[in-house]
């Protein structure tokens, strides 16, 4: 279908229509318009939109006056705000200083006895598919303990 947005099809030439259709037919061509080759109620020659019963005429009308209320600026303002928020958190996951303080804290947290006790069990569950039991994550983090400790003793 040829589109001529906010186009007064009163003006043109028939041969210049778009093919008539009616909101059906526009919808099962899954299009988004309609021309019925009528005017609307305040008189536009102008296509409907399938999804809304409005002529496009009408419609921008509609939303332009849409715009001026409190209503459309109090929602514009909460949707700045939240696109400014969306924006921010962006900004600081991907800033270098945040990144190198995650890895400081996943270093630090990998020396806890909590975080070598994960990193086990993450191994265990990924290349055996085995869930190991408390008492046996227990048992191999003291194995690590005395490997390090080996080691100190042996540099
Ligand atoms: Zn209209």
């Amino acid at each position: 279908m040829n589109l001529l947005l906010s186009t007064d099809y009163a003006d043109l030439p028939h041969d210049q229509w778009p093919e008539i259709t009616t909101r059906q037919e526009s919808k099962d061509r899954g299009w988004k318009f309609y021309f019925t080759g009528k005017p609307c109620k305040y008189g536009h020659m102008t296509f409907r939109y399938v999804a809304v019963p409005n002529c496009q005429i009408c419609n921008n009308y509609y939303n332009e006056q849409y715009r001026k209320t409190d209503l459309y600026k109090r929602k514009a303002l909460i949707r700045g705000r939240k696109h400014e928020a969306t924006e921010k958190r962006k900004k600081y996951h991907l800033d270098p200083k945040t990144k190198a303080m995650k890895n400081r804290a996943s270093k630090k947290f990998r020396d806890t006895e909590k975080g070598a006790k994960s990193r086990i069990g993450e191994y265990w569950r990924r290349i055996h598919g085995v869930d190991l039991p408390e008492s046996l994550l227990d048992a191999m983090y003291a194995q690590l303990l005395v490997k390090r400790e080996l080691k100190k003793l042996r540099n």
